[in-house]
């Protein structure tokens, strides 16, 4: 990718425009596949950051971002509390009720079993010992691990 390409990227991308979709558009790729798209999308925040790039996502895609956005802060916290020698995941008891919780929570989306207020993956979530649920229906296990 030259860096006039990976301008014209961005360009689209401000528009709500898809990395995808320019680099097909543009007759750059033959075909979109990981293989194909992977090194570009890497090109692209090696030039613009990584920052910038969340940034992008999140107006070509709002709630990506927001998932990207969380699901870094939650392997943060759970980093953190491995390092204080703390408990990381929970059990299997806790873990299923904690699902069964959410999975008969109005808030969530059934479709991807996403939590409509927090837009976490409930399924990943309610394995952490350090997550809690935001409208306090089921607890996290660590304290004061923010
Ligand atoms: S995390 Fe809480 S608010 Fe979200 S789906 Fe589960 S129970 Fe509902």
């Amino acid at each position: 990718m030259t860096d006039e390409q990976l301008e014209i990227i961005k360009q689209g991308m401000e528009k709500g425009i898809p990395l995808r979709q320019t680099i097909l558009d543009e007759g750059w790729v033959d075909k979109l596949s990981p293989e194909t798209v992977r090194p570009i999308r890497k090109a692209f925040i090696n030039k613009y950051g990584d920052a910038e790039f969340r940034r992008l996502i999140d107006i070509v895609h709002p709630s990506l971002a927001t998932d990207i956005g969380n699901a870094a802060k939650a392997a943060k916290r759970a980093a953190k509390a491995a390092l204080k020698g703390e408990k990381v995941f929970v059990d299997r008891a806790t873990k299923i009720e904690r699902l069964e919780t959410c999975l008969s929570c109005p808030l969530l989306s059934g479709k991807d079993a996403t939590c409509s207020m927090c837009r976490c993956n409930v399924r990943k979530k309610v394995r952490f010992a350090t997550e809690e649920c935001p409208a306090g229906k089921w607890k996290k296990q660590v304290v004061d691990n923010q």
